[in-house]
């Protein structure tokens, strides 16, 4: 018998497997690496394959069947590298060399709650970037751009959490069972969220069912909307003498409307706002504010797709800001920045803006 530490330690012979038919079962990844430099043709079968195993077979080293041990899987075959089991029975029974992996030891799953952050990949941090290539299964939704996609591995599941099936996208629900499901499998589970996941991506809730159901989890940030809008446009959101504090505050209810802030603290705290989910919701949101007492002429940015190729900006006041969302047309994920440091936006890279005629009004 060969034993696993021969497998896993550096050779020091080679085994002459050039051309040979090898089987391995479950995808210990350092051994099929090793067989695999020995010449092996490996064929290698487990049902939840590593994705590092996955990867092997992507790139064409070995052949990867995603199931269980089958008799006829020894057939030709001259050595078989499994864990003490059927298989080695089996191999033992026909005369094939057996090559004895230790007892699989059961994979505890785990989840990572990643922060996409605005769309532009080279705005990942790097950790946000191992756990993505790192992961078994990706769950992602509609603010997670195809460059940040790219980054999953070829043998990693992808599944679109936001698609629309009808009208609505899969329920909070049934995404934390999602995630909590592919975890207990054994799986490390990539939750990609836009933006951070602790700023109005629901991450609480998913960690929340994470830890209910006693699974691992690490959060990794990101770079929020507001931060991501703020350094595009050169605009300091806090700043000596014009702005002491940052409220981020959402536009969207639950029931579709505007939710009641503290509308008078907010302009008398006299910082920077930064609204995310306004579009639907600004003509309210500019009066509640414009009611408690915020000047009109207080300048005020919509960016629509911050970092991304497709971005759009319109810069005006609070006075006006709503109608010129309006006019402009934004749609996609915008966020909105009121406040003083707002005339400090370099207005030279936003194409089509009214600032003068709207600061001026
Ligand atoms: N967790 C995300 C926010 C999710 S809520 C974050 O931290 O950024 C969705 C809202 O975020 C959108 O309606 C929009 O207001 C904002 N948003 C997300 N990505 C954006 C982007 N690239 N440009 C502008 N706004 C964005």
């Amino acid at each position: 018998m060969i034993s696993s530490d021969t497998l896993r330690n550096p050779a020091p012979f080679t085994l002459g497997l050039a051309g040979l038919r090898v089987l391995l079962v479950g995808s210990d990844v350092a051994a099929a690496e090793f067989l695999v430099g020995q010449g092996a043709l490996l064929h290698v079968v487990d049902a939840n394959a590593h994705a590092a195993t996955q990867a092997l077979a992507a790139e064409g080293k070995l052949r990867l069947d995603r199931r269980g041990f089958m008799l006829g899987d020894l057939d030709g075959v001259r050595l078989c590298v499994t864990a003490p089991g059927p298989a080695q029975a089996a191999a033992e029974a026909r005369g094939v060399m057996v090559g004895a992996l230790p007892p699989a030891p059961r994979r505890t799953g785990r989840a990572t709650l990643v922060g996409a952050g605005p769309g532009a990949a080279d705005l990942l941090t790097v950790r946000a970037v191992d756990a993505i290539r790192d992961a078994d299964v990706v769950l992602y939704d509609k603010l997670v751009g195809p460059d940040v996609l790219a980054l999953i591995g070829p043998g990693a599941r992808r599944i679109d959490v936001g698609k629309r099936c009808g009208r609505h996208a899969m329920a909070q629900s049934a995404i934390n069972a999602l995630i909590v499901r592919n975890a207990q499998a054994g799986r490390h589970v990539v939750r990609l969220k836009g933006g951070d996941p602790f700023v109005f991506g629901r991450g609480g809730e998913e960690l929340e069912s994470l830890r209910a159901a006693g699974v691992p989890t690490e959060v990794v940030p990101g770079i929020t909307a507001a931060l991501a809008a703020a350094a595009r446009l050169g605009i300091p959101l806090t700043h000596r003498g014009a702005s002491r504090s940052l409220h981020l505050i959402t536009a969207h209810g639950s029931d579709d409307r505007l939710p009641e802030h503290d509308w008078t603290a907010l302009a008398r705290a006299g910082g920077t706002l930064a609204v995310y989910m306004g579009v639907r919701t600004l003509p309210l949101l500019a009066a509640r504010l414009l009611a408690a007492g915020m000047a009109p002429g207080t300048p005020a940015i919509a960016v629509e797709n911050a970092t991304l190729a497709n971005e759009r900006q319109a810069l005006a006041t609070l006075g006006s800001i709503a109608d010129v969302v309006a006019a402009a047309g934004l749609d996609g994920p915008t966020l909105v920045l009121v406040g003083a440091v707002v005339a400090m936006a370099d207005v030279a890279r936003i194409e089509g803006a009214r600032v003068e005629e709207h600061l001026a009004a």
